[in-house]
């Protein structure tokens, strides 16, 4: 088993003429939390929906704990065994901006719906973990709640909560706060704090400089489709190598 749990080498995706994801290369090791900041419309959601595949890269390749999950050469997409690229995309969690929960399932329904059906496994047998992540996201109390009672913030705990009781190695993030009102940043940035801690590998697209900078281990930069800078925090935000970087954080912050 290796430690690099996910390895993103020379991955492209297009839409038609336009190069959404041109060449990018990233590597993401067991533990490690890493941000991607860019401008709008620079590729992040593209290339985490690449990784879990509800875009289909055509180019480049994507392996999760060594083991490919997609693959393309010279055009054509390798063909892997399912069981593979199966396997792969369960170690898979994602969080997206607008939540995304089944509205006519209660919270506790939607975290144990994938596990039922992907797992296969009694309700009995995956309640009591539901309730145990519902604790730690601090809504113990809304399990028999529908999503519709819900604030933006305690959906997104809910949404977290789901993806983390499929036990996934790697939990990806899409804006995770975008949606929200201000005052509900700070109750789902500090989830991802608390997981963050526990060492959960996670990588996060965030408009959020602060949480790029105080939690990630490495925040990547992506312009135009491609990764202009792959550093530590503390390089990023005092010493960008790009200007392009220097002019977008001198209007973030
Ligand atoms: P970001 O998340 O950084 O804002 P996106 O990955 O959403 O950027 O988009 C990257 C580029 O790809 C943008 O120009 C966007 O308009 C385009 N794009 C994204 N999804 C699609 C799609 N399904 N069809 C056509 N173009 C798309
Ligand atoms: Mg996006």
């Amino acid at each position: 088993m290796t430690d690099l749990y996910l390895d993103i080498r020379s991955v492209s995706k297009h839409f038609g003429e336009l190069a959404a994801v041109k060449d990018v290369s990233l590597q993401v090791r067991k533990g490690e939390v890493v941000s991607i900041i860019g401008p709008s419309g620079s590729g992040k959601s593209t290339l985490l929906r690449c990784i879990n595949q509800l875009e289909l890269i055509d180019g480049g390749e994507i392996a999760i704990e060594g083991e490919r999950i997609i693959a393309v050469e010279d055009g054509d997409r390798v063909k892997l065994p399912e069981k593979q690229v199966r396997g792969g995309l369960k170690k898979l969690g994602m969080v997206f901006q607008h939540f995304n929960l089944f509205p006519h399932k209660s919270v506790i329904e939607n975290l144990i719906e994938a596990p039922m059906v992907v797992d296969r496994l009694r309700r009995s047998e995956i309640e009591p973990y539901a309730r145990e992540l519902l604790s730690k996201v601090g809504l113990a109390d809304k399990a028999d709640a529908y999503p519709n009672r819900l604030s933006g913030g305690q959906k997104q705990r809910v949404a977290i909560a789901r993806a983390l009781a499929m036990k996934p190695d790697i939990l990806l993030c899409d804006e995770p706060t975008s949606a929200l009102d201000p005052e509900l940043v700070g109750e789902v940035l500090a989830v991802l704090k608390q997981l963050a801690g526990e060492h959960m590998t996670m990588l996060v697209v965030t408009h959020e400089m602060s949480f790029a900078r105080d939690v990630c281990d490495r925040v990547v930069f992506m312009d135009q489709g491609g990764i202009i800078e792959d550093a530590s925090p503390e390089k990023l935000f005092s010493d960008p190598d790009h200007p392009r970087i220097k002019l977008f954080l001198r209007k973030m912050l």
